[in-house]
């Protein structure tokens, strides 16, 4: 494989990846899947909103499944990182955590995005056990229970106002809120409880949350905990290759509706490419990038076999 040029190499085995490889791989294209399925955010999640998924599923169950399906179409999946890319002419490059080096006619970005934490004792412990980084997401699962958001910025408001449709007590925690002031009166007619100039200190609890130790020494009993401090995404890796961000929050991958960038030959899908970030999204854009990646690397191979 090492000399070999892969047609097809899609960094990121969360869903979109894993979506792309199987509709690239169906196109007769070879495929490559770099990543650890097991970093995929939709690992510890409990999925009740994505299609076909009737009653509450786990998001490992889920991508179980999707990593045997693509390894049965005969995509190759390697549990490695992505070390460092470059592009030689119209081929990329790469270096993986082996050390090993890999040349691909095109790649599909699907590293998805880190989650800002709030890194206190308690948070990684429980994720999936009370501690969440999505509203929209996980609602639901605290209905009339007590939740609190973290947060200064407006996911953490409009987190906090939603979930006040569901929970039966929502706390927003905030060290100095900075939204707009029609988010702030939303806010300020909601029944959410505001602790404004508060931190967390710690995330308490035996098996699942219970408490938010604050940082004046108060205590907040809670059954859940929204860690909303916005979405950061993984954009070393690409910058490197010139790939343009969008152009308001420079926080994600600029793509068309064909999902590719600004580079030709690379794509990007899933929630590296924007939000929602929802499983439902991620598939879409991984459906399109991977086939239109390979549509594009077929092409490319047949016309450089042309002209030998
Ligand atoms: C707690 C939680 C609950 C959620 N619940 C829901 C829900 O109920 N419903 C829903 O629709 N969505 C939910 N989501 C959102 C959903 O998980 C994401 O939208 C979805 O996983 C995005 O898919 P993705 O493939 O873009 O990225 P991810 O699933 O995050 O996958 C990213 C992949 O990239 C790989 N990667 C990263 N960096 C590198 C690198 N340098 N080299 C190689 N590989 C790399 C990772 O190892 C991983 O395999 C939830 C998210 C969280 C955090």
């Amino acid at each position: 494989m090492a000399e070999e040029i892969v047609d097809v190499l899609i960094v990121g085995s969360g869903p979109a990846g894993l979506q792309a490889a199987v509709h690239a791989v169906r196109k007769k294209a070879e495929v490559v899947v770099l990543g650890k399925p097991e970093r995929s955010s939709i690992y510890r999640a409990h999925v009740e909103n994505y299609l076909c998924v009737d009653g509450v599923t786990e998001g490992s169950d889920l991508l179980a499944v999707a990593l045997n399906q693509a390894r049965r179409f005969g995509v190759e999946l390697l549990t490695e990182d992505l070390l460092s890319v470059e592009q030689a002419e119209d081929l990329f490059k790469v270096r993986i955590e082996s050390g090993r080096e890999l040349t691909a006619r095109t790649l599909v970005f699907a590293t998805g995005t880190a989650r800002k934490k709030l890194k206190v004792k308690g948070e990684k412990e429980m994720v999936g056990k009370g501690v969440s980084y999505c509203v929209d997401c996980d609602a639901n699962f605290y209905r009339n229970a007590r939740v609190a958001v973290v947060g200064n910025e407006s996911a953490a408001v409009d987190g906090a106002v939603t979930l006040t449709k569901y929970a039966a007590e929502v706390h927003l925690v905030a060290q100095k809120l900075e939204v707009t002031p029609q988010l702030r009166a939303e806010l300020d007619k909601s029944p959410v409880q505001v602790h404004e100039g508060e931190w967390v200190k710690e995330i308490g609890g035996d098996k699942a949350v219970e408490s938010l130790l604050l940082e004046s020494g108060g205590t907040l009993a809670v059954d859940g905990v929204f860690i909303e401090l916005g979405a950061k995404g993984m954009m070393e890796l690409v910058t490197t290759l010139g790939v343009m961000l969008d152009s308001e929050t420079f926080s994600y991958i600029a793509t068309n509706k064909k999902q590719e960038t600004n580079i030709a030959g690379i794509y990007a899908a899933g929630d590296i490419a924007g939000p929602p970030w929802q499983m439902a999204k991620a598939v879409g854009e991984g459906c399109v990038a991977g086939w239109e990646a390979a549509n594009y690397a077929l092409a490319r191979k047949r016309a450089a076999r042309e002209a030998a």
